[in-house]
């Protein structure tokens, strides 16, 4: 279209593609930077069970402070980690810190024996070996039971990873390390992947619930998927959950976990300890505590 339009055009478009090299390259070297600078920064949200409201889990969601750029979302670099050569310093970075992390609620706090920290792992740090071998080695140099993490892949990663990935995820489950596949809906969905693979949990992704409360042939579909992912024995996590009518047709069909704005927004360690504290012991929360 560009060229089309006259040699203007063409040069506009040229210089627009240039800019975004740069921009990719510069944004790559600020990583590389912030990486070793500590400028990133882990997000938690909340992951609840419906069944009585408890905060279950929390998911880890990976954020940059960037000097120029303000705060930038995983969108934004991960990409761009993942064709740089930075993702395996980027994905160790998020694996060590919510390592950290766990391992400082431990000591601190009365935590619930289930409660769970999810992280997200890329389809190339999942094809690198000994991927396995760092989580399980941060675990134990930081004193915190297997059990307490859970990796997150998405569908995708898990398809395109190959028969290496496999085994990588496998030993991490024989570890007691959980694994989910994520977005699940999005991409191929293969029935026969939810057998075959290592993973105990499947998330499903927001555009499965979209419209959920008004659409009652999304809510047979939904209730199929869900049926289907208990029948072979997974636990399924309902994400991007944004509205009280999405909660209530949730609860309506049984389902066991969610996650989304409505039930909380990504917060700061802080925030989140917070939330734990006495005075919202009573409600929502109440999981996070043993007694
Ligand atoms: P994801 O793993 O599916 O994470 C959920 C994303 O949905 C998060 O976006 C979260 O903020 C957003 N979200 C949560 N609740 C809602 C909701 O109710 N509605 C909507 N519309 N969105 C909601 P975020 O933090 O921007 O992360 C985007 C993606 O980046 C993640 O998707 C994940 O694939 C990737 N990512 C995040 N952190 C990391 C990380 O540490 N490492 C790697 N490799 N990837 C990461
Ligand atoms: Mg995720
Ligand atoms: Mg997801
Ligand atoms: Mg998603």
């Amino acid at each position: 279209a560009a060229k089309a339009s006259g040699r203007g055009a063409v040069q506009v478009f040229r210089r627009d593609m240039h800019d975004a090299v740069v921009d990719r390259l510069t944004l790559g070297i600020d990583l590389a930077e912030a990486i070793a600078q500590d400028r990133l920064f882990l997000q938690f949200q909340p992951i609840v069970r419906l069944s009585d409201d408890v905060m279950v889990a929390a998911e880890a969601l990976v954020r940059w402070q960037h000097p120029q750029r303000g705060l930038l979302s995983p969108s934004a670099f991960v990409p761009i980690a993942e064709t740089s050569g930075l993702i395996d310093d980027l994905g160790r970075w998020v694996v060590r810190d919510a390592i950290r992390r766990l391992a400082d609620w431990q000591r601190r706090l009365p935590l619930d024996p289930e409660f769970q920290l999810h992280v997200n792992i890329s389809a190339v740090e999942l094809r690198r070996s000994g991927m396995d071998r760092y989580v399980v080695d941060q675990l134990a140099a930081h004193g915190v039971p297997p059990s307490r993490l859970l990796i997150e892949l998405s569908e995708t990663a898990l398809m395109t990873a190959g028969a290496g990935a496999t085994d990588r995820l496998q030993a991490l489950r024989d570890a007691g390390v959980g694994v989910a596949i994520d977005d699940f809906g999005t991409g191929y969905s293969s029935i026969s992947y939810l057998r075959r693979l290592p993973i105990d949990t499947v998330k499903l992704d927001r555009s499965l619930i979209t419209g959920l409360d008004r659409d009652p042939d999304q809510r047979g579909f939904l209730a199929a998927v869900l049926q289907l992912i208990d029948s072979v024995g997974l636990r399924s996590v309902v994400e991007g959950v944004e509205s009280a009518g999405e909660l209530r047709t949730l609860r309506d069909l049984g389902a066991g976990l969610a996650q989304g704005f409505h039930l909380g927004r990504p917060l700061s360690p802080t925030a989140l300890e917070a939330s734990w504290g006495p005075a919202c012991r009573r409600q929502q929360v109440r999981g996070l505590h043993s007694a």
